[in-house]
């Protein structure tokens, strides 16, 4: 039975494109030596006492079974010889301007992700070309000709799709999936690689022995949605290749935060405490998700009354740690005068990125 009709919009032509291992793609052209080699981008665990993590690493180095967000202690001990080199972010952020510029070329409906992600709608573009294959082409070959980087692109009728298409074969990939392929594609798919879908949902989906797409297809609308709510409404349709979120240009991140509404007024100093700690934790995991580190933390109060303040402190360096977000907002509450009024809303921002 299905509650909610099923809409598939499969007039609009996306791509997905993805730079390869990014930043230590930069290193290595700008550093010859390194090719070949394991390169991590995070800091050296034996400079610093074990901290850092891997921010992104070569594909040598992915053979060890190293991935960005593995700590750099944990990277190491897979891979002693690995090159740790620490980021130099204002020259990924120049390169990834030059991308954008490249992009420029063919559409300005352009939706960038991260640093080295964007999706763009070229159904209409500035040159005219009715083949996004051949826009997709097009791109990868302008950004190795011009930037020496290569890039993984994926091609379809919306986000969801394309973003899946784009990391079905990496590095230098290019993969297209159009309307009539789209359930087969997903069919086999493992569902911990549907894009959107978070650790505790594959688990919560494994423990309904979903665990590919075409698992997922079987489930009824009904029964997704009691357990997962309006993710379940997604998960239904994104199983069958719909998802009709547009590409929404230009939203380059300033600032990350989460904010909570209570319905019933916090009082007491240590659910508020907590209620930061678990504010911070998602903040944390969003500039995690979106390669972002600050270093301004924002705590947000609005009390009972509806009277509102904002309080702030600049970190010495940039972060993404929890520990640090969650540490900062409680400072913050703690700087406080009044801290026996009744809270209605909390809010964690991260900027300064
Ligand atoms: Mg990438």
């Amino acid at each position: 039975m299905l509650i909610f009709p099923l809409l598939n919009d499969t007039s609009r032509k996306i791509i997905h494109i993805d730079m390869d291992a990014f930043f230590a793609a930069v290193e290595i052209r700008d550093n010859p030596r390194l090719k070949g080699k394991p390169v991590i981008i995070g800091s050296d665990p034996r400079k610093t006492g074990g901290r850092g993590v891997v921010a992104t690493c070569s594909y040598e180095a992915r053979a060890f079974g190293i991935h960005s967000a593995m700590s750099s202690k944990e990277a190491y001990q897979r891979c002693p010889q690995a090159i740790f080199i620490p980021g130099n972010y204002e020259k990924y952020l120049k390169v990834g301007q030059q991308i954008r510029e490249i992009f420029l070329r063919y559409t300005d409906l352009i939706e960038p992700m991260s640093i080295d992600e964007a999706y763009l709608d070229v159904t209409e573009n500035k040159l005219g070309i009715r083949s996004a294959v051949k826009i997709a082409r097009l791109i990868q070959n302008d950004i190795w000709q011009e930037l020496h980087l290569t890039a993984s692109a994926g091609v379809s009728y919306n986000k969801f799709l394309a973003k899946m298409a784009s990391d079905f074969q990496k590095p230098q990939g290019l993969t297209v999936i159009l309307p009539d392929h789209a359930e087969d594609f997903l069919k086999q798919m493992d569902v911990a690689k549907f894009h959107g879908v978070g650790r505790k949902t594959v688990e919560k989906l494994h423990s309904m022995n979903v665990f590919t797409g075409a698992d997922l297809q079987k489930i009824p609308e009904t029964t997704l949605i009691d357990h997962f709510g309006r993710l379940g409404f997604d998960l239904y349709r994104k199983a069958r290749g719909i998802h009709n979120s547009a590409v929404k240009p230009n939203r380059i991140r300033k600032s990350i935060g989460k904010e909570k509404t209570y319905g019933k007024l916090l009082r007491l100093e240590e659910d508020i405490k907590k209620e930061l700690t678990l504010l911070s934790n998602k903040v944390a995991l969003n500039l995690q998700k979106h390669k972002k580190s600050g270093k301004i933390i924002i705590l947000k109060i609005r009390y009972a009354d509806f009277s509102t303040i904002t309080k702030r402190r600049t970190l010495k360096e940039v972060t993404q740690n929890t520990d640090d977000i969650a540490q900062t907002a409680i400072q913050l509450y703690e700087s406080l005068v009044e801290k026996d009024k009744a809270i209605r809303l909390l809010g964690v921002t991260v900027t300064g990125f």
